[in-house]
């Protein structure tokens, strides 16, 4: 009989791939799923009944800001207990490495910690303190344009010159030689704002024959939203990198109900090249406090102050009333600031979120200390409100756009997929009760339905909490095998 360390019985299996589930038998070996069958023979040191439970690949986090939280704070509960088991870090255009900082981190790469955060002058540093903390999660991780734009250029209100260009490319380079999945932009930032498309193409340039991807946070998500696209997409064609739209969503109220618009110019694309997006199953988005997205019209929460921290938690409307200004005055004596900002029509959302290009991506922030609540419930929200109660989509597809696709578009190898061979990173779930327990009001409320998270083999996590073992890691760009 065949001796392993692990065996998961009689779950409905969920392969990643958007197939119907089976009832299976799943065997763990190391850190590698051993064997999968009916009634497997095997003895095994660990026995799991999972009668009635869905068995999936870990969720893979398409969109994080995770990158120094995965070292500051290893276990990372909020992640593992949703089921999440890889974080893609390095989004917006900031990254926590290659990073040489002189004062103090402009915004927004202030959203990942103050100064004494950014301590990896390369990426190689980082992967060696990731590795070295020995995170509950698999991380992957892109470069930042504004972080590498921070580097070299004083202002970052102005285009960059040719010999500062020169220098983010080297930088670049050496990130994607270590491993590093590609480059992320921040466009729609003041930091990066000025940055012509010229200066994006060429650091763009040498992704596609390194088989790295493009992510990008638009030049703009309201108004002129489809222009943004175009130039995401002219990025994508011209330097022949898969490209990967962040968070897509159209923000505002004047562009409430343009979901249809902005996905038929991305169906369109697709027939072309490759193309794809992440989203978030909320109607509020959230960053750092930005004066040109103060509209009354819209209810903006403060999540954080630097100078009147006293103001967390409230209404930018109350805030202003107390202060007898308007909210564009109180906004400005609040920054630095973080922001929830409740500009996105749901159904524009659930369409997006519904899109078959559109993979799962929290872009929870966890240094906010009142994170939105996508932080701790994007995954089992997922599952729970949009996939069992709305019927947005079948549950082998919602696992689809949290597993093998995500694992596919960014060139992560051996996971994403329950297959032999493949990484032992595994979710088991209950899918009649999985759901989502944070709110606005409650932000860090851990989900309900998650039963056992593996990673890498391990049991990480149960519904009695953490185990301890911790046995995740950097995970190195692989080949490219999205052609869809
Ligand atoms: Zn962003």
């Amino acid at each position: 009989m065949l001796t392993c360390d692990t065996i998961i019985r009689n779950a409905n299996v969920l392969d990643g791939g958007g197939n119907a589930s089976e009832p299976l038998d799943v065997a763990i070996l190391g850190d590698r799923i051993y064997r999968i069958g009916r009634g497997l023979r095997v003895d095994a040191s660990k026995h799991v009944d999972a009668e009635g439970l869905v068995l999936a690949p870990g969720f893979i986090d398409a969109h994080t800001h995770d990158d120094t939280a995965v070292i500051r704070n290893p276990e990372m509960l909020p992640k593992l207990s949703q089921g999440v088991t890889t974080v893609i870090v390095g989004n917006c255009g900031i990254s926590a490495a290659p990073v040489h900082l002189n004062g103090e981190p402009p915004d927004p790469m202030n959203l990942l910690g103050g100064s004494d955060a950014f301590c990896y002058p390369t990426f190689a540093a980082y992967v060696a303190s990731l590795n070295a903390a020995r995170p509950n999660v698999n991380v992957g991780a892109l470069v930042g344009h504004t972080s590498l734009r921070n580097n070299h250029m004083d202002e970052l209100d102005r285009p960059a010159t040719a010999v500062e260009v020169e220098a983010m490319r080297a930088q670049l380079h050496e990130a994607l030689a270590a491993g590093a999945l590609g480059l992320s932009s921040g466009l729609a930032y003041l930091s990066a704002i000025a940055a012509s498309i010229e200066e994006v193409l060429a650091l763009a340039h040498p992704l596609g024959a390194a088989g790295a991807v493009y992510a990008t946070h638009m030049r703009t998500e309201t108004d002129a939203i489809l222009a943004a696209m175009e130039e995401a997409f002219e990025i994508g064609r011209v330097s022949r990198v898969p490209t990967i739209i962040s968070h897509l969503k159209c923000a505002g109220i004047d562009n409430w109900g343009r979901s249809s618009e902005v996905l038929h110019l991305l169906d369109t694309a697709r027939t072309s090249q490759p193309i794809g997006c992440d989203c978030y199953p909320y109607a509020a988005g959230s960053s750092t406090l930005d004066l040109r997205q103060v509209d009354e019209r819209v209810i903006i929460d403060i999540t954080w102050s630097s100078t009147q921290p006293e103001m967390a938690g409230l209404p930018l409307s109350q805030i202003a009333e107390e202060w007898n200004v308007t909210q564009i005055e109180a906004a400005k004596r609040l920054k630095p600031a973080g922001a929830i900002y409740h500009s996105i029509l749901e159904d524009d959302m659930r369409s997006i979120l519904s899109h078959p290009a559109t993979m799962i991506g929290s872009d929870g922030l966890p240094n906010d200390p009142r994170p939105h609540p996508r932080l701790w419930g994007t995954f089992p929200r997922v599952l729970g409100r949009y996939c069992r109660e709305r019927n947005l989509f079948s549950l082998p597809e919602a696992i689809y756009k949290m597993t093998a696709m995500t694992a596919e578009r960014f060139a992560i190898p051996q996971r994403g997929r329950i297959r032999e061979g493949y990484y032992a990173d595994l979710v088991l779930f209950d899918p009649e009760k999985i759901i989502d327990m944070a709110t606005f009001s409650d932000p860090t409320r851990p989900a309900v339905g998650i039963q056992h998270v593996w990673v890498n083999g391990s049991l990480a996590y149960t519904s009695r909490g953490l185990t301890g073992n911790r046995s995740g890691r950097f995970l190195p760009r692989g080949q490219v095998s999205w052609i869809e």
